[in-house]
């Protein structure tokens, strides 16, 4: 049998009549002759509360406790979406990460894959289970702890099941109907992509397009995986969606092909650093050992040996990083005068492998902020991207002039 695997994020799973929705889908595709592996996250909400409950609990907790806790939302809606299918009279079956056994990192909270076996499923679709539904976002550590992949991170137990498992496409069901040229919440001006290649929508969602985790793109491009993003309220049809794939299959496309942006960010500066060789070294170590994501650098000009230095991370992960910096300082390992936290921060980026050939889109994109009036904080560019950081008040405003000035609701 052809094996399709279908992901259904929080919202099209948010009650009992929605996972009855959703299961229809997977019914509609067993009938047209496929083995589905189904993979579900937690009912919209429910792991912002379990989040809620550990930080209320410890804030500086232990990550094999948080994984613990956060993991459990996923496996009450596999056991549902399981209930729900056999109800219909689909033979089905729920995994947890550890009964595949989905082996991962013991990178708690970040953990990647390590191997999906597929003895266990394969017995049971051979028995004539038709359906395993699996709980996403979720594995097993070497150590015997569960662990979880990130935020988001069922898109990317989906791509992985399509690839170990051979399936002829992996479709990605959620509450829009498609990869936008921005979030279409932002700006009703948003254009949903047929196709977009896959290194675009790897930028966008490492730039904060949440429609897909970016370690799912990762995979998709490594492992060839057709990926389609699709809604879960609409009727499917084969032109549905918006599919991710090699950059050969798309014709035409606009140079900036979308614009991306991440509202929680942190702007920290170390003040009055002394400026010698392997400080960067001495302040970014100890960050990375505390688990703080760095995201943009900036090292001031220096005065008389001290400089000071700045850096972008997650708004969340703030009291960590003043942990880690004031340690360094007790250590002393590093010496500097004040640190302080910009806690009101966002990063705009805009995105296009068009821009590996196209001068002028900086340009272009900083004239847009400035006419807003937007101040730009820290810049930082790549071969197909442009990321600015920006006062958070200001983001739907950049977002929409971005777009605006990129023309991106007319297709190439
Ligand atoms: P799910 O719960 O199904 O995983 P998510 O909330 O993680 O869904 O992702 C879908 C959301 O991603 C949409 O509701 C939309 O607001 C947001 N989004 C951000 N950028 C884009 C984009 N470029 N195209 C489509 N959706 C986007
Ligand atoms: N439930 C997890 C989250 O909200 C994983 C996912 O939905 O992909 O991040
Ligand atoms: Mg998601």
């Amino acid at each position: 049998m052809p094996t399709l695997v279908m992901k259904f994020g929080g919202t099209s799973v948010a009650d009992l009549a929605r996972i009855k929705n959703a299961a229809m889908k997977v019914q509609r595709e067993v009938d047209n002759g496929y083995d589905v592996i189904v993979i579900v996250s937690a009912m919209s909400g429910k792991t912002n509360e379990l989040v809620g409950w550990v930080n209320e609990t410890s804030p500086l907790y232990d990550a094999r406790e948080y994984d613990a806790i956060v993991s459990s939302g996923e496996n009450v809606t596999a056991g549902l979406m399981a209930l729900t299918l056999d109800e219909m009279g689909v033979p089905a079956r729920s995994w947890q990460g550890w009964q595949v056994p989905i082996q991962t990192t013991s990178a708690h909270g970040a953990a990647r894959f390590l191997d999906i076996p597929r003895k266990n499923i394969d017995a049971k679709f051979a028995e004539g289970m038709k359906v395993a539904v699996v709980a996403g976002f979720q594995g097993v550590s070497p150590e015997g702890r569960i662990t979880t992949l990130g935020r988001g991170g069922s898109d990317t137990t989906a791509v992985a099941f399509a690839a170990a498992f051979d399936a002829e496409r992996c479709d990605i069901y959620t509450d829009v109907d498609g990869v936008y040229t921005t979030d279409p919440r932002i700006t009703s001006k948003a254009r949903k992509l047929d196709k977009i290649a896959y290194e675009e929508m790897l930028e966008l969602a490492s730039l904060g397009a949440k429609v897909l985790q970016t370690r799912s793109v990762e995979l998709a491009m490594r492992f060839k995986v057709r990926l389609r993003v699709l809604s879960s309220f609409e009727d499917v049809t084969d032109t549905s969606g918006t599919l991710v794939c090699g950059e050969e299959e798309i014709m035409e496309s606009n140079v900036v092909a979308g614009v991306a942006y991440s509202r929680d960010e942190a702007k920290m500066t170390l003040i009055s650093v002394a400026d010698r060789p392997g400080i960067a070294a001495a302040i970014f170590g100890p960050l990375s050992e505390a688990g703080v994501n760095v995201d943009m650098i900036v090292q001031n000009i220096s005065e008389e040996g001290r400089t000071d230095m700045t850096f972008s991370c997650p708004v969340d992960q703030v009291l960590r990083a003043e942990k880690a910096m004031q340690e360094a300082q007790a250590k002393g390992s590093i010496n500097f005068h004040d640190l302080v936290a910009d806690k009101d921060a966002a990063k705009i980026s805009v995105v296009g492998i068009g821009m590996r050939s196209h001068a002028g889109v900086a340009a272009k994109m900083f004239a847009a902020l400035a006419k807003e009036g937007i101040n730009i904080k820290v810049i930082t560019t790549s071969e197909i991207k442009i990321s600015v950081l920006i006062d958070r008040k200001y983001m739907e405003l950049a977002v929409q002039a971005l777009h605006d000035a990129f023309e991106l609701e007319k297709a190439a």
